[in-house]
């Protein structure tokens, strides 16, 4: 028989297996417990209160006690908890929300499809770009290209378009139908003495030149973080969407952008795609759309995209995919609740207006000893940490984020990045109070290191 602490952190590891953390590590270590929200903030189970400087996974726009959403589930569950959307039915909640987003999508969309997670939706997006394929009878028109340090999920085809080895080492993916381009962070993977434009002239044409290696009639679609969130908080050089959409075009490739992290105000304007003249023909959307009160995801599809897959489904008798949870009532009430509330308190406005207070902050901590550079767009942004001599690949930010833990702000660490995604509600006061505290942890790891 094994024993097992009666503690809440003994009974979690004794009896949960968490995603994305080192298992044997855990079984030593266990997790933080968080018990409640309220704004901006987070409490733990011992009574401490922390600012949760990533809005959890960079979804929580509307903080962790928005009332009206809770009311909504409530009296959403109280009159349909549930129904479903498949063989023609469908209801009022997922209606209404469709309606929205293709009113608010940045181009001239057609369509909403509902998932439930990031994954889910990119993982089908792809499964609809080869059924798409296989409509306009492009059967060899099948391989999909991401990125390097590209983040779209952990289901099979969506950690395959994802560009980071932790998420097909052992895993046997990437599938081989999907292929990785540069990476355009200037900062990583720009050489000594070349510039920012020839950084990006360079990368652009390494894509070009896997699309003719491949050979562009091959190639279906083109995959993409406006800004990248898993990889580190990497924000793209200048020119670089145009570049990259001007390429996608003369060799008739789709282009879909995931906007799980960015959409819905945070970079200042309701999509990234605005923020870079991005037009894609699929827009994959999730956690703010809910702020993740609900499990909740989205491909809003423009008119070209769908039709052959309509066509196809006409051919076969039925469109083979849904979920049970497809525009869950409950998810889809909630989410619209919360897209009412971004617009009415002008939160997209808000990230505008803080912008330059948020990187201005993150500026100045980037001239601090331990302090590489900073970087970010809106309310996303990312101090990279100078690693010291002897510390192991991610030990230094690693550091500082635990530091940063002790002074009561929730951070992220990646790789040499300590990340930051606040709720879209922060004021600039709160901007401060999260900021001072990474100076006090980059002085308090500082003086350990002396
Ligand atoms: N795409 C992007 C850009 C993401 O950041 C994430 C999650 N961090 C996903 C997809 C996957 O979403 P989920 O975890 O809901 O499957």
């Amino acid at each position: 028989m094994r024993i097992v602490s009666n503690s809440i952190e003994g009974r979690d590891i004794a009896y949960q297996m968490h995603p994305n953390v080192n298992l044997r590590k855990y079984e030593k270590t266990g997790g933080l417990v968080i018990e409640s929200g309220d704004g901006i903030y987070v409490t733990d189970n011992n009574g401490k209160r922390y600012i949760e400087g990533m809005a959890g996974l960079w979804s929580v726009a509307l903080g962790f006690g928005e009332k009206r959403l809770a009311e909504v589930a409530k009296a959403q569950m109280e009159k349909l908890p549930y129904y479903h959307t498949f063989s023609y039915k469908t209801h009022g909640p997922s209606i209404d929300l469709a309606e929205l987003l293709i009113s608010i999508a940045p181009v001239p969309m057609s369509k909403v499809h509902f998932t439930s997670s990031g994954s889910e939706a990119n993982d089908l997006a792809c499964k609809m770009v080869w059924y798409r394929s296989n409509a306009l009878g492009n059967k060899d028109k099948k391989k999909i290209i991401g990125r390097i340090k590209g983040y779209h999920g952990v289901t099979i085809a969506a950690a395959s378009i994802t560009g980071l080895p932790r998420n097909h080492e052992s895993f046997d993916l990437p599938l081989d139908r999907m292929f990785h381009t540069s990476c355009p962070s200037y900062v990583h993977f720009g050489k000594d003495g070349e510039s920012e434009a020839d950084f990006t002239a360079r990368i652009l044409n390494d894509l070009e030149e896997l699309i003719l290696k491949e050979g562009p009639e091959t190639i279906a679609a083109f995959w993409g973080e406006p800004v990248m969130g898993a990889g580190g908080v990497l924000v793209p050089p200048a020119g670089y969407w145009e570049g990259v959409q001007a390429i996608l075009k003369k060799y008739d490739i789709l282009l879909v952008a995931d906007e799980v992290i960015c959409g819905f105000g945070r970079t200042g304007k309701m999509f990234a795609c605005e923020t870079y003249n991005i037009k894609p023909d699929v827009l994959i959307v999730s956690k703010q759309i809910s702020s993740s009160y609900m499990p909740l995801s989205a491909l809003i599809m423009n008119d070209a995209f769908y039709q052959p897959i309509a066509d196809e489904s006409d051919r076969i008798g039925v469109f083979g995919h849904g979920f049970t949870a497809s525009g869950h009532p409950v998810a889809t009430a909630v989410g619209l609740e919360n897209l009412k509330i971004i617009q009415e308190r002008d939160l997209v406005g808000n990230a505008a207006r803080l912008e330059e207070k948020f990187l201005g902050r993150l500026a100045e901590l980037a001239k601090h000893p331990l302090a590489h550079s900073s970087r970010g767009v809106g309310l996303i942004g990312a101090l990279e940490i100078k690693p010291w001599g002897d510390a192991k690949p991610g030990d230094a930010a690693a550091a500082v984020s635990a530091a940063l833990e002790e002074e009561g702000v929730i951070s992220r660490n990646i790789g040499e990045a300590l990340c930051f995604c606040p709720p879209l509600i922060i004021t600039a006061e709160q901007i401060d109070d999260m900021f001072d505290a990474v100076g006090r942890a980059l002085d308090k790891v500082e003086k350990t290191r002396a």
